[in-house]
């Protein structure tokens, strides 16, 4: 079976988090979560779905998947995507072992995993493990950057009071942290993401001020994200487990994480780190060497649903991330929702949801 066209498509949605957007780094508001799905379509008449990281990037990932992995990958077969993927990744070698190409190449390789189970006729979780027996995930609800805490308590408590167990916030105060905790109670997990704030020595003070707050795990504390040393010191020093990996563009970037002692969390992306095939290495990995992956999924399409799968077929209970917000619609329906803080597992072939193209359709801008 072979691969006869590839299209990236770029989406749109709007939505609302309950409170006021928050700002792009060019200052302006970020009305629409928008993202970049690819179609993989195989002579065949199997198509499957893939989702590149977005956020900032979109564009550039667009232009990646239509210019550079697109022409490499149409001709190919698609039943050994280790082979495919491989490929690939040695003739990208000079521009993909991060970035925007990088996940390009994930779209792909999520998208040729959703090609295998249908041809299976088998979710992806039973292909990456044929005991997985999960139905269920639990899900933390990741709420945006807020930055005023009368609405981050508000929010906090909208997530506590639609049944999920743990919360993440995007603050960087004290006072922010304080107003969620004070407004979920000490029952519901508090973890906090500060997108690479601090400087190492002020991410320990933070830390330390931060004590009473019970923080589950303080995520990406310091910049730059791969000062795996500073990471480490922050967590023995400022005392609160770290998190960290959503950056990680390899697996060989995943095996120096881990050989970093004291960074509790590991948190690969699926849409970034190089889809199903290099997530479930990691998982592999972490596993032999004793470690708790946690993996990152701020997302709504199909990276999410592969997110679900990788979660679903692991042996160590992990969460699935869910970047909190209602959209105006759904292209992979209502699945993508927790409720009661839990996530039901998708059943069928592949990814076991197929996006909705008129929604897709709608709300693409190219
Ligand atoms: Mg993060």
């Amino acid at each position: 079976m072979k691969i006869t066209h590839i299209e990236p498509i770029l989406i749109e949605l709007p939505y609302d988090h309950g409170a006021p957007k928050p700002f792009l780094r060019s200052g302006t508001p970020r009305t629409m979560m928008d993202a970049v799905y690819l179609r993989v379509d195989t002579d065949e008449g199997i198509s499957g779905w893939g989702e590149a990281f977005g956020f900032g990037a979109c564009r550039i990932a667009h232009a990646a998947a239509e210019m550079v992995v697109a022409p490499l990958a149409i001709g190919q077969q698609v039943d050994d995507i280790s082979t495919i993927m491989g490929d690939l990744n040695r003739k990208l070698q000079s521009m993909a072992l991060n970035g925007p190409v990088r996940f390009a190449l994930s779209a792909l390789d999520i998208a040729l995993w959703d090609i295998a189970g249908k041809i299976a006729k088998q979710p992806i979780h039973r292909l990456l493990n044929p005991k997985s027996k999960r139905t269920q995930l639990p899900v933390y609800a990741s709420l945006m950057r807020i930055q005023d805490a009368e609405y981050v308590a508000k929010v906090s408590a909208d997530a506590a009071g639609r049944g999920y167990r743990h919360i993440k916030l995007h603050e960087r105060t004290l006072k922010c942290v304080a107003a969620a905790r004070n407004a979920i109670g000490s029952d519901v997990a508090l973890m906090l993401d500060t997108n690479c704030a601090w400087s190492v020595d002020e991410a320990i003070d933070m830390g330390q001020k931060m004590a009473d707050q019970n923080l589950f795990w303080l995520e990406e504390p310091i910049s730059p994200p791969d000062d795996y040393d500073g990471l480490a010191r922050v967590q023995v020093e400022g005392g609160i487990p770290v998190a960290a990996g959503e950056n990680l563009g390899t697996f060989q970037d995943f095996r120096r994480l881990v050989e970093t002692p004291s960074i509790e969390y590991l948190q690969p992306d699926v849409t970034k780190f190089g889809g199903i095939t290099e997530m479930w290495k990691a998982v592999t990995f972490a596993v032999e060497n004793n470690c708790c992956l946690e993996p990152h999924s701020p997302l709504y399409g199909p990276g999410l649903i592969a997110t679900q799968h990788i979660v679903a077929a692991m042996e160590e209970e992990a969460m699935v991330e869910f970047y909190y917000c209602d959209l105006a619609a759904s292209p992979m329906g209502e699945g993508i929702y927790a409720k009661d803080g839990l996530m039901t597992v998708p059943g069928g072939p592949g990814l076991g949801v197929e996006p909705n193209v008129d929604i897709i359709e709608k709300y693409r801008v190219a």
